[in-house]
């Protein structure tokens, strides 16, 4: 058995520390002054979501042209001026924070505080990325051995595509597109078919700070024409994807059947779903536990890939927990984002709402109905958007659909445990392996957890959605993921090529 030595770590000073470095997420909102809420609904009530045109195939196709022609030029372009460029646009942002956080919550339905917190990361990531390309342009020398001189540097891999999700849609395309750009790619970022809009602003910023035109591209179009075509176009050297598992999978089998440009095999990083567990014992602090998984679960109405879709509670406390989490859910608002009293808006669309349907009809067929929270009828429709409640559903088992697959709603089952060993079986008891949660207070678990809790992710005695660039870098393994965790310090290394060169000094003249 390996000892946890990570509490002594911290005791001699040896863990990674970020304290110089400041964080804006620090700042989100609570929107408490009522000047500044009346002021905020205002303008967001004023903004209108324009449609955005998609692209056709011969736009792309002169995208990527012209990307390929003009990306020299960037990559020769010194790394602070690409780096003074990303600043920029994070000042540019933070200028606008509220008029972005407003198209958020008109174009994705998230609350206040969701749409605040996202504006949050996407400033962090252009401030933490231009400065990491920073610390990995300079070379490193080893000349330790006498004769010999051995230096490693990094390239650019040429041309990027992002591709990106709905439900974060302005931090988690702006964190690939931002990485690949620090390091000196050219990008064709192509946003989801339901968040465009933001993705245009992005994309604005991004060339209003210094960006050229012809390095980064908006493609708004179609997943299976658009997002197929930069898959399979040889000269798209590497492809940064967050989205759904099915979709990863058909794009990391595609991009390595492609047949390669003159010097690349494809790189896919993919960022693909969760099917996450937080496990409660019979030791922990309930009054915590119970808002944690609430939140965890039904926070943005469960459409996060880091969302509790599973709550493994021990059975001595199972029943009194669920009583308790159900009170304390039936507090949550649902309704109309656009009011600062709103904690659950809508689903992103008719499809959306279609699959929440089917498995909350299996729900009723797998286990029993604890709680089926619908909208109040005052509220607002959201854009059309469709509103489902909170449910949460017990006596659900490890074999049934409700314990296994995504279902990207507020949608939470409770299985219960005799023992915390078996929690942990039935919490890794999936392909996912993207976020997990513990509450306990006893120390043994806390190790154990640690030790066996299969996650990319895991939070102990605390919400399991929060992920803060560079203090908590983001990613999954198994079917959640593959690649380097996002905010964190090796997240850009994926977008280049490592060189080495080594010299016999003694044929120096
Ligand atoms: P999705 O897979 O449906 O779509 C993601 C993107 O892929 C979109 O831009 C879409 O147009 C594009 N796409 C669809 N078909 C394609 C194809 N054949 N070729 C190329 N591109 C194609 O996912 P979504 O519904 O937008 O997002 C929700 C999913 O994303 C959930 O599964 C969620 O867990 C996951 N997600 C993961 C993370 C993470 O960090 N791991 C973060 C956010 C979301």
């Amino acid at each position: 058995l390996v000892e946890d030595k990570s509490h002594e770590a911290e005791a001699v000073g040896s863990t990674r520390s970020n304290t110089h470095f400041e964080f804006i997420n620090e700042s989100i909102r609570d929107f408490s002054d009522e000047k500044q809420r009346q002021q905020f609904k205002k303008s967001i009530t004023s903004i209108k979501i324009q449609n955005t045109k998609h692209i056709d195939t011969q736009d792309l196709d002169s995208y990527i042209t012209r990307a390929k022609k003009a990306q020299q030029h960037w990559q020769a372009t010194a790394v602070y001026q690409r780096s003074a460029a990303l600043l920029r646009a994070a000042d540019n942002i933070t200028t606008h924070r509220d008029a972005i956080a407003g198209v958020i919550i008109r174009e994705a339905g998230k609350t206040w505080r969701e749409a605040d917190a996202e504006v949050c990361e996407a400033i962090d990531f252009l401030r933490y990325y231009a400065r990491c390309a920073i610390e990995l342009s300079i070379p490193e020398i080893l000349n330790d051995y006498p004769g010999e001189f051995n230096e490693h540097w990094i390239e650019p891999r040429g041309i990027v595509a992002v591709i990106a999700p709905w439900n974060f849609p302005l931090a988690i395309p702006l964190g690939m597109t931002v990485a690949a750009l620090a390091t000196g790619n050219a990008v064709i970022l192509k946003p989801a078919e339901q968040t465009p809009y933001i993705a245009k602003m992005l994309v604005e910023k991004l060339h209003q700070s210094g960006i050229p035109k012809d390095i980064l591209h908006l493609a708004p179009g179609l997943g299976e024409t658009i997002g197929a075509q930069l898959v399979s176009d040889s000269r798209i050297s590497t492809i940064a994807f967050t989205g759904s598992r099915q979709v990863g999978l058909n794009i990391i089998k595609t991009a390595y059947d492609t047949k390669p440009d003159q010097h690349f095999i494809k790189r896919v990083i993919c960022e693909m779903g969760g099917k996450n567990a937080i496990i409660v014992d019979d030791s922990a602090d309930l009054d915590q536990a119970i808002v944690g998984v609430r939140d965890s679960a039904f926070g943005f109405a469960g459409q996060k890939c880091s969302a509790c879709s599973r709550c493994i509670v021990l059975e001595s406390i199972h029943d009194s927990f669920v009583d308790r989490l159900v009170a304390a859910t039936k507090t949550l608002e649902v309704g109309d984002p656009i009011n600062p009293g709103t904690d659950i808006g809508p689903l992103i669309d008719q499809e959306a709402e279609h699959k929440a349907q089917c498995y909350i009809n299996i729900g009723h067929a797998e286990g029993h109905c604890a709680l089926a929270m619908s909208s109040p009828l005052s509220a607002e429709p959201h854009a059309n958007r469709p509103f489902v409640g909170p449910h949460i559903f017990t006596g659900i088992q490890q074999h049934h659909s409700l314990a296994n697959d995504e279902i990207f709603a507020p949608v939470l089952a409770v299985i219960k445990a005799k023992t915390f060993d078996e929690a942990i079986h039935i919490a890794n008891a999936t392909d996912y392996k993207l976020t997990g949660g513990v509450y306990t207070r006893k120390p043994s678990h806390l190790t154990k957890a640690k030790r066996e809790f299969n996650v990319g992710n895991l939070y102990l005695n605390r919400n399991i959605t929060g992920a803060l660039v560079a203090r908590q870098p983001f990613g999954g393994f198994g079917l959640s993921g593959i690649g380097e965790k996002a905010g964190g310090v090796h997240y850009l290394r994926q977008f280049t090529v490592p060189r080495v060169c080594s010299e016999n000094t003694m044929r120096r003249g």
